[in-house]
Parts: C-alpha cells; structure tokens; sequence
C-alpha cells in the first residue's frame, strides 16, 4: 500500500492514529479514534506522519510520537478489540505495528547508514547499499485440540490463574504452518495431533505477530507440560470450561466454534 511522510495543512481531516512507544491516543469519552482537522489534535512535535488507509471515505493517518505528556490518554490497541467494531483493531493493529517498524528501521542494518521511507510502498530503504526492509510480520500458529468432548487448554506463566487458552507458538524458519502446529504441541505438552484444519486467522499487533488458527484431533499421548513456558495444561468438558479468551480473539473464536461442532453433533 502506497504510504509516505507528509506534511500536513491545518485543516486536513481524517482519522487519526496516534501512537506513542506502542501505544495509542483515545479519545477520553468514548475511547475511539480521535477523528477531525489536524489542528484540533494538539500532538506536540510529531516524528513522523504516514497516510495508511481509508475508512468510509475518510484517510487514516499514523502520527508516529514521542510525546512525553498525558500517560492518561495512552491505550493498548486492546482497548479497541473488546469495546467497538472490529475495524477500529484491525485498523489501530496496522498504525501501531507500522509505528513499530518506522521507529525500529531509523539506521541500516547492513552499513549503518540513515534509511528513507519510500514514496510509493511501505518500505524503508538505505540509499548507500540499497538494502530495503519492510514491516515485519511473525507468523504464529493457535491450535485447538479435540478429544471426544474434551478440549486441551493450557495457561502460560503469563496468564492468570484460573484463565486458560489453546496453545500457541512462533513458525521457526523453514517450517510450514502445518510443521509448526505439530511441533509446538508436542513441544508444549507432548501430545501428537491429527486432522489439522486452518480455520482464519488475525493480525495481533503485541508487537507484530499474525496469528494463524487450526482445529486439530487428538492423537496421542499423555500431557506433560514444558518447563518454563507451560503453568498448566489440561483436557477441559466443553461443558464446563474455565476463563477463557474473549471472542473478538481468535483463540476465543476457535475454542466456541469447537464447543459449537461438538454440542450440535452430539
Ligand atoms: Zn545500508
């Protein structure tokens, strides 16, 4: 998408996606998007400003700032995920992981030169030894085991007690989606799966994944949970689950839809 530094006019309008060290500017009412002229913003002294997209005829713009001032009007893209429509996370998903990327690529990786954005796709480029970088995305694989009518859940070291969710797990280089999924489940809790089927997937700007969900059948084996990355793990009755993922999260989506299949086909 084409994308490039601006400078803007007092009265230019549209949406604006004002992040700061990785967190966004709302408004204090209704906690949305700030929308109206540029001059109505009072962002002090904006690093960086990238037109990002369109919304019902309205420019999405990203204000990449530094803004030391008003720690209260700071939210996690997270806020949005749970309070409006989808759009508004998605969108705020994109600003925030865009954000991320222009104020990590400042300098070339290869010869340490100053980068430039370029005009027409969003990259970054170093004019010295041509090396060119885009936003990075790490894909990542959510996977949600089914047993007759059970379902495997673990809780993370970084969740709280009592909240539980399907596994998860970075694509190493190399693998395939599918070589992923297999392999961080045995490594999480040693169990072999079956019957891998994609079912969507989400951009999670925390702080740049794409998170990519299957279904999977048990197997084999018998769990045992990884030192150091899993608290906890267990086969859960769709009847009687314990906290888990909201369901504007693919995670929370995927473990509903499973709950769903297995009621309606028992
Ligand atoms: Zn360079």
């Amino acid at each position: 998408m084409k994308s490039h530094s601006l400078q803007l006019n007092h009265q230019d309008q549209g949406y604006w996606f004002v992040v700061n060290r990785g967190k966004l500017k709302l408004t204090a009412e209704s906690l949305s998007i700030p929308f109206g002229a540029w001059q109505q913003q009072q962002i002090n002294d904006p690093e960086m400003i990238c037109h990002i997209g369109e919304w019902q005829q309205q420019p999405c713009y990203l204000v990449v700032s530094n803004d030391q001032q008003q720690a209260d009007e700071w939210y996690s893209a997270r806020t949005l995920l749970e309070k409006t429509e989808p759009v508004w996370f998605e969108l705020a998903a994109r600003a925030c992981q865009l954000a991320l990327f222009l104020q990590s690529h400042r300098y070339c990786g290869q010869c340490g030169n100053k980068m430039q954005l370029v005009s027409w796709e969003l990259a970054m480029l170093c004019h010295k030894c041509g090396h060119r970088c885009y936003p990075r995305i790490s894909p990542c694989v959510l996977v949600a085991i089914k047993k007759d009518q059970q379902i495997l859940l673990a809780r993370s070291k970084r969740h709280k007690p009592g909240f539980f969710s399907i596994l998860a797990g970075f694509v190493e280089s190399g693998e395939t989606l599918e070589q992923a999924a297999a392999r961080e489940v045995y490594e999480e809790v040693g169990v072999r799966i079956q019957n891998l089927r994609y079912v969507g997937s989400q951009p999670w700007p925390f702080p740049h994944s794409l998170m990519a969900g299957f279904l999977a059948d048990y197997q084999s084996g018998d769990i045992v949970c990884q030192e150091d990355e899993i608290e906890e793990a267990g086969w859960f009755h769709f009847d009687d689950l314990p906290e888990i993922p909201p369901i504007q999260t693919l995670s929370g989506r995927m473990i509903r839809q499973l709950q769903h299949e297995t009621s309606t086909a028992a």
